[in-house]
């Protein structure tokens, strides 16, 4: 094996398909110097909403911060229980916690890994039941570029009276029953961190609602609670601007992103089809599309993982384990936790593995890959 190693992600790849009009937008922002809240960020607000069919968006500084403003707009604090997949990235369980509210951990789908809705109703009457925490918002969250299944979550936070947010930190660009996610919960927060399918150069992220007056909220939110004026402040907020330069970039990369897409479609499809007999490839959520942040396989057992990792590392095709530990197991998080079975977490976490994925993959890349998987598996 004598060729380099394949990319996990290839970021330079990709910023020489962007080159002119990223730069072209970098050099405005350069001569106007309005680098907070200059008019790329208003142009990418209007962008995204369309992007994603959303009636608003606001734009912020990172996907925890959308996070944290949707549940401070909502007054989510002490005594509230905050009901989450425990298998997702730490920022999904790190905000209610920094709220001073309590997360409760719900057990995930064993094929798409999306949260599951039945342990969920089980989880809201279980907290209900012992009475010392009131139940007050769920975050579903969009695992690996698919969809959580929100008619489900919808109708159980209604029959809750919970305030249904988005995690849509892997998934902008996903869709459900032909719609973009962004409009399916109250509230919808994305990042654009750079490894996310639609990713800045730096921190950033956005919020969309349907809602005008809780976009009112998560601007005021996001300039220090800011009023009318500048120097009205009328509710502790925080600083959480997502800047010019980040918006620019962002603009630059929503002009490929589609295509982006489909790229990362298509290789997905390949690795169904040559991977599907020797290694288990992700379900998928039927009537929906997936952006494929991640596009992750599952081994019998963790033994067989490592020697899977190893190999394909030795053949220079690099991979990740997302995540070797759900939350509840997490030293930060397990005091919080009440305890109760998460057997499904558990498991994906020793058996889990992701395999590159990003529209730079050449097709000889991805023959590489799949070969590698296939050799390994015997
Ligand atoms: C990346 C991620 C976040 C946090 O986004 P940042 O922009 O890094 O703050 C939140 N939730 C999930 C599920 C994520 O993957």
């Amino acid at each position: 094996m004598s060729a380099a190693p394949i990319q996990f992600l290839d970021l330079k790849a990709q910023q020489a398909r962007i080159a002119a009009d990223l730069r072209r937008r970098l050099d405005t922002v350069l001569d106007h110097c309005q680098f907070i809240l200059g008019p790329e960020v208003q142009e990418l607000e209007a962008e995204l909403a369309r992007f994603c069919g959303a009636a608003h968006c606001v734009s912020v500084s990172s996907g925890t911060d959308a996070l944290q403003i949707a549940m401070m707009a909502e007054d989510i604090g002490r005594g509230d229980a905050i009901f989450l997949p425990a298998f997702t990235y730490t920022a999904t369980a790190e905000v209610p916690l920094l709220l001073g509210a309590t997360p409760v951990f719900v057990d995930v789908d064993p094929r798409t890994f999306q949260i599951d809705p039945a342990h969920l109703a089980q989880r809201i009457e279980h907290v209900r039941t012992a009475g010392t925490l009131k139940p007050r918002a769920i975050i579903g969250v969009d695992l690996f570029g698919q969809p959580a299944d929100w008619p489900a979550l919808t109708e159980i936070a209604r029959a809750n009276e919970l305030f249904l947010l988005d995690d849509l930190a892997q998934s902008f660009g996903g869709s459900l029953h032909g719609k973009m996610l962004g409009s399916q919960a109250d509230a919808t927060a994305t990042s654009f961190f750079p490894s996310k399918p639609l990713g800045a150069y730096g921190d950033g992220g956005a919020l969309f609602t349907e809602s005008a007056d809780r976009a009112d909220l998560y601007r005021s939110l996001r300039t220090h609670g800011e009023g009318k004026t500048r120097y009205e402040v009328l509710r502790t907020g925080m600083n959480g601007r997502l800047d010019s330069i980040q918006a620019a970039v962002l603009l630059a990369k929503l002009g490929v992103f589609r295509e982006e897409l489909d790229a990362r479609e298509r290789i997905a499809r390949v690795y169904d089809q040559r991977l599907g007999n020797v290694v288990i490839t992700p379900k998928r959520v039927p009537d929906s599309t997936s952006a494929w942040a991640i596009y992750a396989i599952l081994l019998p057992d963790e033994a067989a993982r490592d020697r899977m990792q190893a190999s394909l590392r030795a053949r220079g095709v690099p991979t990740a384990i997302y995540y070797p530990r759900p939350l509840h197991r997490q030293p930060a998080y397990s005091a919080h936790h009440d305890g109760s079975a998460l057997p499904v977490s558990e498991d994906l976490a020793t058996r889990i593995l992701a395999l590159p994925i990003h529209p730079d993959l050449t097709d000889a890349d991805v023959d590489r890959v799949c070969e590698a998987v296939l050799a390994a598996a015997v």
